[in-house]
């Protein structure tokens, strides 16, 4: 069995008592950052060994991961922060236990776009997740794509980043599009700010912007 297990965004309080259970209970946690997440474990007074999981070694330790699990093991694996999968290494080792018959949960838990989406005040009925655009190469083909969805979407971007995306997506999609700000989400100094994309764009250019930062953009 492996278990997915979402990990806090911020607070700590958003923990849930099933993922601490799971974590204490499992064989053993494949963690994004062994030293953030033995942080987290520490907080809890949880013991269970932990070991490395990552963008940088997932194509070469998958099956073995794997072949461990179909011989009995019980393992959870996390992020650093929210849900393992989302924009996180995940779903390599995911596609591989369901290929081989290895049952997978996913607890429920922090995700940064879901709370970013439903306190917007955008249309959260339909919506797209597109998660990081690219720096350079597609970007522009990823703007257009996104430019012309009748949904809401959903980005993830750096502080340092985002004026620029705030200032390319009013080019895309016109300065007048509404669209949402979400930055340290659960965290001490949480701003979730909706506006039109120039609206936005020149208050963020005024800031010193910090932090972690959802964007999400109203449909055309
Ligand atoms: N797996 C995570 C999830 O379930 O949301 C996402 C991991 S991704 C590497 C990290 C990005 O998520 C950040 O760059 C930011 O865009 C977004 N994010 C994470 N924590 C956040 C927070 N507290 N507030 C706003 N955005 C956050």
């Amino acid at each position: 069995m492996l278990y997915l297990v979402p990990t806090p965004i911020g607070n700590l309080e958003d923990i849930t008592l099933r993922a601490l259970r799971i974590l204490k209970e499992v064989d053993k946690i494949w963690a994004e950052d062994t030293r953030v997440t033995k942080r987290l474990l520490n907080h809890f007074q949880i013991p269970t060994p932990v070991g490395a999981f990552h963008a940088f070694n997932e194509h070469q330790i998958t099956s073995g991961v794997v072949d461990q699990l179909k011989a009995g093991a019980t393992f959870a694996l996390v992020s650093d922060a929210g849900t393992p999968g989302i924009s996180d290494p995940g779903f390599l080792l995911v596609r591989e236990c369901v290929q081989e018959g290895v049952r997978v949960e996913c607890l429920p838990g922090p995700t940064a776009f879901v709370p970013a989406l439903a306190a917007s005040g955008l249309p959260s009925d339909k919506f797209h997740f597109e998660g990081f655009l690219p720096h350079k190469k597609g970007r522009q083909t990823r703007l257009q794509y996104l430019s012309a969805l009748p949904t809401t979407f959903i980005l993830y971007e750096s502080p340092n980043r985002l004026v620029k995306c705030l200032e390319q997506l009013g080019e895309f999609c016109g300065p007048e599009r509404p669209a949402c700000v979400a930055r340290e989400l659960t965290k001490i100094h949480e701003e979730i700010r909706t506006d039109t994309l120039a609206n936005l764009a020149v208050y963020f250019k005024e800031k010193n912007v910090k932090g972690e930062i959802v964007v999400i953009v109203g449909g055309a």
